[in-house]
């Protein structure tokens, strides 16, 4: 009997552990679970735009995995009513089926979103014949600015990878940290410290990061003290936690320290932020996660609206990979941030996503689109 058991323990184990990296897409158990009780509200600022027309030195893109409307409008319920997304004036619809699927993953979505090629699920950064893409952060990089990513997640995840790396499946971890050494990407930060050191090749990848450069750090603190040079932030061995689980103000202070870094750059920056745990919570058809992850996510998007409405020569644009878990608003209350949601799928939908612009070049964001055409719009602004 105890031997049974003993063998029972082994096989959760190993599959747990196997399962570790994905595990996020279980839907929840928890009675509740769709019904988020309204807490304590934050402040939001008002910024006013910078001439809309002129050409941006600066690109901050920020993407909520899994954000569509009905996530946005939770956050805004939940915060009494006003988020800071709501400074936006430059606001169109982008559409994201992949090259075969009309509901897309995060690596064909965000292969679109930095590549502007379409492309199959699982692709990161390569084309439906599995050939190398060059993705915006790299035509920037190849520009002379300065480049980062910044997620909640590995750093090796499908939206983070999509900006680094050039693999066939979105699923392979350790290759794809070995493509951020193939590239002079100035900061990122996010977890997935495992797969740069506990790799099957037996390579120590944060030794050679330190050898061209680097400074690689694993705490919050230690990376928010960086104020220039080449910066690898990789604070858990795989996923960072959820806000609801203690990962802090993590983002908000990662946005901050890679605009600081990269700003040093004369020659403009791109950098990708992601607030990659609102698409857990579609999966996990959990309104309470969702709510705070969205929160999150978008203070750091006031983050970089204050440095943009400052520096007057940042693109700012805010948009979702997809929306995930077909969310909807059952009841809400703007006096108490009440939020009952519910849900039609454990997956992603293929509803139309928002795009928001800020600053310089605003004006091209507006519209109807397709996904593929935001690195375009991206590229086509930086040049000279
Ligand atoms: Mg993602
Ligand atoms: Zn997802």
């Amino acid at each position: 009997m105890n031997k049974i058991i003993l063998f029972l323990v082994f096989v959760l184990t190993a599959s747990l552990t196997l399962q570790a990296q994905e595990n996020y897409k279980d839907i929840s158990t928890e009675d509740n679970a769709k019904f988020y009780a309204g807490k304590t509200s934050y402040k939001v600022e008002r910024y006013e735009e910078p001439d809309a027309a002129s050409k941006p030195k600066n690109v901050i893109f920020l993407i909520g995995d899994g954000m569509g409307v009905s996530q946005i409008y939770a956050g805004i319920t939940a915060n009494l009513g006003e988020m800071y997304i709501q400074n936006f004036k430059k606001i169109g619809f982008q559409t994201t089926f992949s090259a075969k699927d009309y509901i897309t993953d995060s690596a064909a979505a965000g292969t679109a979103l930095a590549t502007g090629e379409k492309t199959y699920n699982g692709a990161i950064g390569v084309d439906l014949k599995a050939k190398t893409v060059e993705n915006i952060r790299e035509k920037c990089e190849k520009q002379g600015m300065a480049t980062g990513v910044v997620v909640t997640v590995s750093v090796t995840h499908a939206t983070p990878a999509a900006f680094v790396a050039h693999q066939p499946q979105r699923s392979m971890y350790e290759a794809i940290a070995a493509d951020f050494l193939k590239t002079d990407i100035d900061v990122f930060i996010g977890g997935g410290y495992k797969h740069f050191t506990e790799r099957k090749d037996g390579m120590n990848l944060v030794d050679e990061l330190e050898k061209k450069g680097y400074q690689v750090e694993t705490e919050m603190n230690k990376i928010a003290k960086v104020k220039k040079g080449k910066l690898a932030g990789l604070i858990s061995a795989e996923h960072p936690a959820s806000i609801e689980e203690g990962r802090g103000n993590m983002l908000e202070t990662a946005t901050k320290t890679a605009i600081n870094i990269l700003d040093n750059d004369p020659d403009g920056f791109f950098l990708m932020v992601e607030g990659s745990q609102i698409d857990w919570a579609g999966h996990q058809h959990n309104t309470s996660f969702l709510v705070t992850e969205t929160h999150d996510f978008d203070k750091t998007v006031g983050i970089a609206l204050e440095f943009a409405a400052k520096n007057k020569e940042t693109l700012v644009i805010v948009t979702a990979d997809h929306e995930t878990g077909g969310f909807s608003i059952n009841k809400g209350n703007m006096e108490t941030g009440d939020v009952l949601g519910e849900f039609t799928t454990g997956d992603h939908t293929g509803v139309m996503i928002p795009v928001f612009a800020f600053g310089p070049g605003s004006d091209q964001f507006t519209g109807f689109y397709d996904n593929t055409d935001i690195p375009k719009k991206i590229e086509n602004l930086l040049k000279n």
